[in-house]
């Protein structure tokens, strides 16, 4: 059996990310909140106290982390904590993320935090959210005061998490609130968030000027299903633009290009320090005149690839690559802010984590820029309009109990982080399955 190593350089970040409202429970000021009380959860689920960061057990989550070898952590603020009204800060709650940003420290874990991941308060969404300008000085304001409060603690900064699933699924799909089908709004909400983060990112430079701040961009892997196909392939098209570039390429050149119309937002042009990439899938665009309400579009996965869960992410290691690859056109450094996959057993997790790491071995030695990962997800969260029906954790969680257990790609990672590697020795001891590809 061959016996050997994938180095990866010194200095890399590696660590799990996570989000406020999926951890912190009893988020009762927030859109997502109201949005579960309508029963919009699948199987009316509630997140509850989620994995009660906010009764303290943030602690014993980032000792998990410290412990599994990780050495960064990314988490968000909930922007609904620390403004419940307009008018009004809570100190206690900014005081708490401090808390939770010494916490980190002092594990050693450097911080990466997330300004905006896809909540916001009630009070937002009664001005009518990102449809509306009037959103952006209050965002600005809220990014000026957690800027300021929290600037000693980190300067690794995430304006907006994923604002192309943000708009796709709360305007165009619908499953996220408000709940719109409606392509006027998702443009008018594409141009807002990307003023949103260009003020966001000239203010945090001029509270911090040694700071590096970015989005995190979810990239889809997407292929047409059936190659022949012009319809399949226009589709596949459309769909990859408005998933993949219209929002990173308006941060390259202030313009927003929105299919039959642009967006002239001069003040975005090069408003990006790094490049944050979400990666967990690849997916075939077929057209269907069956499916009206999601614009004739038909998903579905390569027939022979391995799926999660509820089948909403396939094992598809080589779009990670891709992903990894499209990202270098920005020329920024890349750090991965997302990568991971929803499987309560774990069966299929250490194949994919092995696969996924072996993929991000390969980017590194082709000199793509890449200074670290964050897997998704640390422990079991409220994944969304999904619930509790998905497990993207490296330790299980007990909804009922709030035990942890661990699970064993939690050990494999804390191997891969020790070494800053990946060996033969690991894959054939936590995913055999893939030895044979891994280290032919
Ligand atoms: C989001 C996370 C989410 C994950 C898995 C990403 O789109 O940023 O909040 O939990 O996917 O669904």
């Amino acid at each position: 059996m061959v016996n050997a190593m994938y180095h990866f350089p010194k200095d890399f970040l590696w660590g799990a990310a996570t989000a406020s409202y999926q951890v912190e429970g009893n988020t009762k000021n927030c859109n997502w909140y109201t949005w579960e009380q309508a029963g919009k959860i699948i199987n009316d689920q509630r997140s509850n106290l989620a994995c009660d960061w906010w009764g303290g057990r943030w602690r014993e989550d980032f000792d998990l982390a410290s412990s599994g070898g990780h050495n960064a952590h990314r988490f968000s603020i909930e922007w609904s904590r620390v403004q419940p009204a307009p008018d009004r800060w809570d100190e206690d709650a900014i005081d708490r993320y401090r808390e939770m940003l010494r916490g980190l420290n002092e594990r050693g874990l450097t911080p990466m935090v997330t300004l905006h991941h896809f909540t916001e308060p009630l009070w937002i969404t009664e001005i009518g959210s990102w449809e509306n300008q009037e959103i952006l000085p209050y965002f600005e304001r809220y990014i000026q005061k957690i800027v300021e409060a929290l600037k000693d603690y980190t300067n690794l900064w995430i304006t907006i998490n994923e604002p192309n699933i943000l708009t796709v699924s709360s305007y165009i799909l619908g499953d996220f609130p408000p709940g719109k089908n409606n392509l006027l709004s998702a443009g008018k909400v594409t141009a807002n968030l990307v003023r949103a983060h260009a003020a966001a990112h000239r203010l945090i430079h001029q509270i911090q000027p040694n700071a590096s701040v970015g989005i995190a961009h979810n990239f889809h892997s997407i292929k047409p299903k059936r190659s022949w196909s012009p319809l399949d392939r226009l589709s596949s098209q459309v769909v990859y633009s408005v998933l993949n570039e219209i929002f990173p390429n308006a941060l390259v050149d202030g313009i927003v290009r929105i299919p039959f119309f642009n967006i002239h937002i001069p003040e975005a042009k090069g408003t990006q320090d790094f490049f944050g990439l979400n990666y967990y899938t690849r997916e075939n665009i077929g057209f269907s005149l069956l499916r009206p309400k999601e614009l004739f579009i038909r998903r579905s996965h390569n027939p022979q690839a391995q799926l999660s869960d509820t089948a909403m992410i396939a094992n598809e290691p080589e779009g990670f690559f891709e992903a990894m690859k499209w990202s270098t056109k920005y020329k920024l450094p890349i750090i991965i802010t997302e990568n991971g996959i929803e499987n309560a057993d774990d069966s299929l997790r250490t194949s994919y984590l092995a696969q996924h790491i072996h993929q991000l071995w390969r980017a590194v030695n082709y000199n793509f820029p890449i200074k670290g990962y964050f897997h998704w997800t640390l422990v079991d969260n409220f994944e969304w309009e999904r619930g509790w029906t998905q497990r993207f954790g490296l330790w299980e969680l007990d909804i009922e109990t709030q035990a942890r257990r661990k699970r064993p790609s939690a050990d494999f990672y804390a191997d891969i982080c020790g070494k800053n590697g990946l060996s033969s020795d690991m894959v054939a001891k936590y995913a055999p399955a893939v030895l044979g590809i891994l280290f032919p």
